[in-house]
């Protein structure tokens, strides 16, 4: 099947020239003293060139690979300070007219129970995810059957906010065009998220034998039309283990990029969904995989080459990984998740998208990003308050963003400690604010802080 004409059709080359990417994967590792350089520019929030890039990427030397992990995480810290985000997924339907080899949603697989959510089961899911703690949330769904278009996307989104106190709904679902997105940003969604899969085409033929997504175009230039629709907030990444990582993220980069030129603000969040097995999928091995030290590498490179990118990291990931990744440059983490529609009312999980890594509940992962000296953040003021693409970016370059996360972390993290924390968590949560508060430099600030704090522990929210 193909796609009608685009907007955005002539310019797949600007956004990702991929024999340019070819030929930088040749590029040897650094040196001892190339990456002292390439560090402190890192370090300086300027970002990282391309070639700088494919460098770190072909590093294999231990000593000077934990230089470049912790180099992350001191970027991370200078931008976003010591928060983590936390959200869920909220599955919305399964139907799907693609077949992408790797998804257990695939067209072709019979076995798999198919459902899609109307705005009452929706609005279940939602209560269910707010009564854990959650604030915001992903819809996700599969694509292009009849009653999964943007009309019914439309519905689900208003169905959230309707229905539950949600207070941010993002979305992950198939390209639309402009004309589409913009009905999905007036129905109030947050962040467009899309994930490119593979930027190889080759690769991407053979992944996406049918339906609309075959048209390897049509998903490139979605982010432009996101954007030129008024959705200031996209977010991207692309699937790994389809293809050679190195290329992969290299693409990405330059995706970035291309937005950064296109609207003045890049992406608002890059994701690094590792290929996980799925029941009923076509493919039974990873194509390229990517080994945990790989996949730190990935992370790192996004974190110094993209300083103000928020960092997404899925429960695709077993804890231990997880917990390693929390410090070293991810931003935002996911918790709890159920990968099928109607799996958090029902407590069940008949069909799933793909095999979960962490099954931790939020409770456990706000404990553990206590242990680790993070603050765990259900912040969504951004969004509501318009401080996303040009004006975030522009903040967070002026090293404002702290002003902002800080607080409303903190906020945010003490209605959770008042409404929804289990007593054990509660001392632990308590000092972790007292800690941020201290580290408000601006004494009006902070004071305003504590006032507000006062009134979100008498319960007037944040
Ligand atoms: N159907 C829409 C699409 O494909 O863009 C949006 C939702 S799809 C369920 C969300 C993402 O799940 C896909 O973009 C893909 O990257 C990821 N995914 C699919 N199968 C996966 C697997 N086996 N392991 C890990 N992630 C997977
Ligand atoms: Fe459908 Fe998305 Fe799964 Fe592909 S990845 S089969 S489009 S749900």
């Amino acid at each position: 099947m193909s796609v009608p004409a685009y907007e955005y059709e002539g310019e797949l080359k600007a956004i990702v020239d991929g024999e340019a990417i070819e030929a930088l994967l040749a590029t040897p590792p650094p040196g001892g003293a190339a990456l002292d350089a390439i560090l402190r520019k890192a370090r300086s929030l300027k970002g990282l060139s391309l070639e700088e890039v494919a460098a770190i990427l072909n590093l294999e030397d231990a000593a000077m690979l934990q230089k470049v992990y912790r180099a992350a995480a001191e970027v991370k810290e200078r931008v976003y300070g010591r928060r983590i985000v936390l959200f869920a997924p909220l599955y919305i339907s399964n139907l799907c007219s693609n077949n992408c080899l790797y998804c257990g949603f695939r067209r072709d697989n019979r076995d798999l129970k198919r459902k899609l959510l109307s705005p009452e089961e929706i609005g279940k899911e939602a209560r269910a995810l707010a009564e854990q703690g959650f604030r915001r949330v992903l819809l996700v769904a599969g694509e292009g059957r009849t009653g999964a278009d943007v009309d019914y996307l439309c519905r689900a989104v208003e169905a959230v906010y309707r229905y539950s106190p949600l207070r941010i709904v993002h979305l992950n679902v198939a390209p639309q065009t402009v004309a589409g997105f913009r009905r999905l940003k007036l129905a109030g969604a947050g962040v467009y998220q899309c994930f490119q899969e593979t930027y190889h085409p080759a690769t991407y033929r053979v992944m996406h034998p049918a339906g609309t997504k075959a048209d390897y175009g049509w998903r490139l230039t979605v982010m432009h039309r996101a954007m030129a629709a008024g959705f200031g907030d996209v977010g991207m990444g692309p699937l790994l283990g389809l293809y050679d990582y190195r290329f992969e993220v290299l693409a990405a980069i330059s995706h970035a990029r291309s937005l950064e030129q296109a609207f003045g603000a890049g992406p608002h969040t890059m994701s690094v969904p590792r290929l996980r097995p799925a029941l009923g999928a076509a493919l039974t091995e990873v194509p390229h995989p990517l080994s945990d030290t790989d996949f730190r590498k990935v992370i790192a490179v996004y974190r110094l080459a993209l300083p103000y990118v928020g960092l997404v990291l899925t429960t695709r990931e077993r804890p231990e990984l997880r917990d390693e990744l929390v410090d070293m440059g991810v931003s935002q983490i996911s918790a709890g998740s159920c990968v099928s529609p109607g799996g958090y009312a029902e407590a069940e999980d008949p069909a799933a998208q793909f095999e979960v890594g962490d099954h931790r509940p939020l409770s456990a992962m706000v404990a553990m990003l206590l242990q680790h000296g993070h603050l765990p953040s259900f912040c969504t003021a951004c969004y509501r308050c318009g401080r996303t693409g040009k004006r975030f970016t522009g903040l967070a370059r002026e090293g404002d963003i702290q002003r902002f996360c800080l607080p409303n972390a903190i906020l945010s993290f003490q209605e959770y400690l008042v409404t929804k924390a289990p007593p054990e968590l509660k001392a632990a949560g308590e000092r972790a604010i007292a800690t941020a508060l201290a580290t408000i430099d601006d004494s009006n600030l902070r004071e305003e802080t504590m006032e507000r704090l006062e009134r979100t522990r008498r319960g007037e929210g944040d």
